[in-house]
């Protein structure tokens, strides 16, 4: 195709070429620079928290932060799907997991703090490794934490490569106490599906579905049906991006108990929400 554009005439083929190769040149410059923070453990997690009906304060979302020497903090849309392709997902992943139990740890030395949750996203390539189970074993143990307070978090995307191998991993987990969430539950193919297949305790509904429920009775109407569904798998039902008032209103009186979003806070560094939800609260 660029030697059929170059012998067109235009100069369109090389101003092509050379954004290909800029493209090109910076996706090498970033997957070297991942490389290396992999090796310098630059990488961080961010806490958003998760509130109940009463709005009081439940447990936390871990979201990675790619603390970039040159560029400072990155958030995951700028460079997840290159761990994926590059694997360094799999030590990222594990670094996010140690945080997280290193989090869960100093939460239960308080008694203030003891029942906090703390929810962890694995990537689809995690789980395919023949290590997953003892991978997570592994830390949760070096941490001491209770288990009962970790929530792993899943897509759809583990179950495209092998349902039984997937689904066998994560009910070892659960078997051994751990928590497994269905993230942007509504957002798949086959969501419904994989509420019979998959061991399951919570599922969290796709901010896609909360936007709109404010104003839009069909949006209020998919919840409910959802709502349902999970009360008859006896599933606890976590709201995403929750971003209003009018929404938590909406959400409670269809039956929603638990919430996400900015309308409580965006994600903070660790000393920020300690700052902003646990300061009086520690002695
Ligand atoms: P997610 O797991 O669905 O996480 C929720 C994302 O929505 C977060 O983005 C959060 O900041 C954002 N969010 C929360 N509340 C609101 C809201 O009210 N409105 C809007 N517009 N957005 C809201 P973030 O931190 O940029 O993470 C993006 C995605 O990156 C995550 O989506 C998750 O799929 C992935 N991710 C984050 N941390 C990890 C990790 O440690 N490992 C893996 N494998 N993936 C991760
Ligand atoms: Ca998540
Ligand atoms: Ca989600
Ligand atoms: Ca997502």
């Amino acid at each position: 195709a660029l030697y059929r554009a170059k012998a067109d005439g235009g100069d369109r083929a090389s101003v092509f070429d050379i954004n290909m190769q800029e493209s090109l040149r910076k996706n090498n410059e970033l997957s070297l620079a991942m490389h290396n923070s992999v090796i310098n453990r630059d990488f961080c997690i961010y806490l958003q928290p998760k509130q109940n009906q009463n709005e009081q304060l439940i447990g936390a979302e871990a979201l990675v932060r790619w603390v970039h020497p040159k560029l400072g903090v990155l958030a995951p849309d700028a460079f997840i799907k290159m761990a994926e392709e590059t694997n360094a997902i799999l030590p990222i992943g594990n670094l996010v997991l140690e945080r997280s139990c290193e989090q869960l740890k100093l939460w239960q030395l308080e008694e203030s703090t003891q029942h906090l949750q703390l929810s962890v996203n694995l990537s689809a390539k995690q789980i395919w490794q023949s290590t997953f189970y003892q991978d997570i074993i592994n830390i949760v143990e070096a941490y001491d934490i209770d288990h009962s307070k970790l929530i792993l978090e899943v897509t759809e995307s583990v179950l495209i490569q092998d349902v039984n191998d997937a689904t066998e991993k994560l009910e070892k987990l659960r078997n051994y106490g751990i928590r497994i969430s269905l993230d942007d539950f509504g957002t798949g193919y086959s969501s419904l599906n994989y509420l019979r297949s998959l061991p399951l305790d919570e599922i969290k509904i796709d901010r896609s579905f909360i936007q709109d429920v404010a104003q839009d009775t069909q949006a209020q109407v998919m919840v409910k049906s959802i709502l349902d569904l999970a009360e008859s798998f006896h599933l606890k039902v976590v709201s995403e991006g929750v971003e209003t008032r009018e929404q938590i209103e909406v959400l409670r009186k269809l039956g929603n108990t638990f919430y996400q979003g900015y309308f409580f806070s965006k994600p903070l560094p660790i000393n920020e929400f300690h700052e902003k939800y646990l300061k009086n609260k520690e002695s």
